[in-house]
């Protein structure tokens, strides 16, 4: 069946995630920047300043900004420019995708807290050393939490409650065993603990089902679970993010949503400016398919998506007033 033109409404988001950096030095096992897929298909490189300074400067109504994604926020030598521009511009910066934190000046650290970062998520799967480092490889537990501590000293010295800390703890079998600690952590580092479900059943699954069901806010262990008890899947709100909070990679490309990382659309923010580019025929065409009133396109990123290909198996749509 040939794929049908679609019009679809346009979007002139307030929020926008805009990746800071492609590159990650840590080696986690399970993720498409170690395995090479995020440089193939979205290219490896850090957003320029330059860049960042003009599309905050032509986009007055922009009020908050996702900086991190598929790489370290924290690696891009032009980071605290980027939180002193947006400071002075009164737009909100959050990193709630996550950062690992292993590697971070002093200047950098406080820099989060003069201009007033309103959160950042902390990627720190385990309460030790020892189980930190089976996922997060050539990272360092003991590192990160002196850090956190010397944001938290930053935050004292400046009269501040900027950034506000979560702890991302990813469940895994090998760490399932500390998340008691880790909130006990959290607490004194005051840090929210954000318990998230493991993506590739392949490694390390949970063990202790029972145990991970009733620490999880949503009574499941596993995202198969997640499945069966809500009839929706797990990550499927991240789709809501073509309408609500697109994505824009690091060079301007438009991405639509945080988890694609194999193809762009054809608008490009810095080149035809950031609502033209969310709203070219091929994103709108996106969004079309993704409520079920286009068929699916070769050129379009969702098409080979597996939450997409999912929803289609199951002859499901997107739901926006599901958001
Ligand atoms: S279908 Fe996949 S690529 Fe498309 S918006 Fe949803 S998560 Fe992103």
């Amino acid at each position: 069946m040939p794929a049908k033109l679609a019009n679809g409404e346009t979007v002139k988001p307030t929020k926008i995630r805009l990746e800071v950096s492609t590159y990650c030095q840590l080696r986690c096992p399970t993720c498409p920047t170690t395995m090479g897929d995020t440089h193939r298909g979205i290219g490896a490189g850090f957003l320029k300043f330059e860049n960042f300074r003009k599309l905050l400067d032509d986009n007055p109504d922009l009020e908050e900004i996702e900086l991190s994604n598929y790489g370290e926020i924290f690696l891009n030598p032009e980071l605290p420019l980027m939180l002193k521009h947006a400071f002075e511009k009164g737009v909100r910066l959050t990193a709630r995708n996550g950062v690992n934190l292993n590697n971070a000046t002093d200047e950098m650290l406080e820099a989060l807290v003069r201009y007033r970062f309103e959160f950042m998520l902390c990627s720190l799967d385990g309460a030790s050393n020892e189980t930190y480092s089976k996922y997060r490889i050539r990272g360092n537990f003991d590192k990160v939490i002196s850090h956190i501590r010397k944001i938290n000293a930053f935050k004292k010295k400046h009269g501040t409650d900027l950034p506000n800390l979560g702890w991302q703890f990813v469940v895994f079998g090998h760490n399932e065993h500390e998340i008691a600690k880790a909130r006990e952590m959290a607490d004194e580092l005051n840090m929210s603990l954000h318990l998230k479900l493991n993506w590739d059943d392949s490694f390390s699954p949970v063990k202790d089902e029972a145990a991970v069901r009733r620490e999880m806010n949503a009574g499941v262990a596993s995202r198969k679970e997640y499945k069966e008890k809500f009839g929706r899947q797990y990550t499927e709100h991240i789709c809501h993010q073509m309408w609500d909070w697109p994505q824009v990679n690091w060079n301007g490309d438009i991405l639509g949503c945080c988890r694609n990382n194999w193809g762009s659309f054809a608008g490009n923010a810095f080149r035809d400016g950031l609502e033209g580019s969310l709203n070219d025929e091929t994103i709108r065409y996106a969004r079309e398919m993704l409520l079920g009133r286009a068929e699916p396109r070769d050129d379009i990123p969702c098409t080979t998506c597996r939450l997409y290909k999912n929803m289609r198996k199951a002859e499901q749509v997107l739901e926006r007033d599901e958001t």
